[in-house]
């Protein structure tokens, strides 16, 4: 992981909605190529943290920055000024984005649902999209569906679908909001297989999920949340076997 890119520093981020603080104050620096799991009850503000990264959610205070960039903002004099939306769109490029729910568009094949995008924005040529595009189905497994319908695929072999989209323009960053919680549980490790693939790469992942099994297997780095402050980041060994919070291990004994 030594060339890789996709630093992630968070400093001082707040986000409320109405008087309910999602994000209270939470700073937290990942590694280039790192693997880091974000566990924490439900609200407590890990997807609004996922999305603050991609800047598809705008904070009330702090910033974030990939490789030294703000998102969304740029620096001018000592001063930060929000980009305008096509500086972001282009920022964009650099973070991959998987949900729980795959999202994939149901009237386009497996091969459209890939290409589509970066065509239509002038990221790639037809051809090179749909070259890019057979590789990462061979990566997911999957180059045998690029003609069929999401209809006509599992919830596990759309999910990789989704995710290889995420993967077209070759992100620095990829993050998943819970990318197995909605699949049949006899589906789940397909998924996370191709996660675990992604993790060798060079690509920093950040992942919420409750697989605290793969979390074992593949974080360089475990946070964990709770009303929307990190109550405790460390190595996966360290936050899942000892950790220090009480808050922290009354959680892990519940989704172990
Ligand atoms: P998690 O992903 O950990 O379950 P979320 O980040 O989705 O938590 O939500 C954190 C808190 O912020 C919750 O109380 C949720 O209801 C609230 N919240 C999230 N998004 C919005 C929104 N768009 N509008 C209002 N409240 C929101
Ligand atoms: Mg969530």
């Amino acid at each position: 992981r030594q060339n890789a890119t996709g630093a992630i520093s968070i400093t001082g981020v707040s986000k409320s909605f109405g008087r309910h603080k999602a994000l209270d104050n939470v700073s937290l620096t990942l590694e280039p190529g790192s693997v880091t799991v974000i566990l924490g009850p439900s609200g407590s503000g890990k997807s609004t943290l996922l999305r603050t990264i991609n800047h598809l959610e705008r904070v009330d205070e702090g910033f974030i920055r990939i490789d030294g960039e703000y998102i969304g903002y740029q620096l001018r004099g000592d001063k930060l000024y929000e980009l305008k939306e096509k500086a972001i769109l282009r920022q964009r490029i650099n973070v991959g984005y998987v949900f729980q729910n795959f999202n994939l568009f149901p009237h386009m094949t497996v091969l459209n649902n890939l290409i589509e995008a970066p065509i239509a924005h002038r990221q790639l040529s037809k051809s090179a999209a749909i070259a890019r595009a057979g590789e990462l189905l061979d990566i997911v497994g999957l180059r045998h569906k690029a003609q069929a319908w999401p209809r006509h695929l599992s919830g596990g072999q759309q999910q990789r679908v989704a995710i290889a989209r995420a993967l077209m323009l070759n992100p620095r960053v990829m993050l998943f909001d819970e990318p197995t919680s909605a699949l049949d549980p006899e589906l789940v490790s397909e998924v996370l297989d191709v996660i675990k693939k992604l993790a060798r790469s060079g690509t920093t992942l950040v992942i919420v999920t409750h697989e605290i099994g793969f979390a074992r297997e593949v974080a360089d780095s475990v946070v964990f949340m709770d009303e929307g402050k990190i109550v405790e980041q460390g190595s996966s060994s360290q936050v899942l076997n000892n950790a220090r919070h009480e808050r922290t291990r009354r959680f892990l004994a519940r989704v172990l």
